[in-house]
């Protein structure tokens, strides 16, 4: 029931988004999905044998990808309403677990074998996030068409672009990792979105439960210290994505 109260929620316009942010920071208990334990915080689940989570329709996907129930319900009704408009999306990626996204992160770490430590996580942070504090843990976030900048600056793209800039928060979905001056952390990505109503809760929890020490298990997990990966990365988003 929770979920459709969800759902209903987010059936607002981007101008009523103001009330979506009312609506999500009030007590705790009367939202849903507020009771996460760090492992589902830190991605350390087991999403294909959850409930809580589904395996996207292979029209949309591009390979088995699974999300988030509630946010993928309303990633459908977008998707219809782009497709009204000659608007095509597309998902790359979507839930990636800790041992997901450690497998990407080892693969980069090791490429970088030439440089030190710190040198190798900044420059995997410019675009991929250390396991355990990546949006993409929680089923709530999507990497839509393209995992280049430059392909939404630019004709089919860029329609694409403009499409879900103007209609996407009708649907939950926000940008977070915009090009503004005042962001830390990550650089922008035209192509991740993120179903606000949903995530805007797990990061609430995030900050409540998870310590630096927490963040570990991967190679050059101590440099997360010094790069003050939960508060200038995990926390390094569009304002518009904060609780105020
Ligand atoms: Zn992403």
């Amino acid at each position: 029931m929770k979920q459709y109260i969800i759902v209903f929620l987010i059936l607002v316009s981007c101008v009523q988004k103001s009330s979506i942010v009312k609506i999500i920071s009030e007590p705790k208990e009367s939202l849903p999905f507020l009771n996460l334990s760090k492992s589902q915080l830190l991605g350390q689940i087991n999403y294909k044998n959850d409930s809580l989570f589904v395996l996207v329709n292979k029209n949309i996907a591009n390979k088995e990808i699974y999300l988030n129930r509630v946010a993928y319900d309303s990633f459908v009704e977008m998707y219809k309403q782009a497709k009204k408009d000659s608007i095509h999306l597309k998902i790359l990626s979507g839930l990636r677990n800790f041992e997901d996204q450690k497998n990407i992160w080892i693969r980069k770490w090791n490429s970088l074998g030439h440089l030190d430590s710190i040198s190798k996580a900044l420059k995997i942070l410019e675009y991929s996030s250390m396991p355990g504090t990546s949006r993409h843990h929680w089923g709530t976030e999507v990497d839509l068409n393209s995992l280049n900048n430059s392909y939404f600056e630019s004709g089919k793209g860029e329609k694409e672009y403009n499409w879900l800039c103007s209609n996407a928060c009708k649907y939950g979905f926000y940008q977070p990792y915009t090009n503004k001056k005042y962001r830390t952390g990550y650089n922008e990505e035209k192509w991740h979105w993120s179903f606000l109503p949903l995530s805007k809760l797990y990061l609430n929890e995030y900050n409540k439960s998870i310590k630096i020490e927490d963040i570990k298990g991967f190679k050059g997990a101590l440099t997360s210290i010094k790069l003050k990966i939960i508060s200038d990365y995990v926390n390094g988003i569009d304002a518009e994505l904060l609780i105020n």
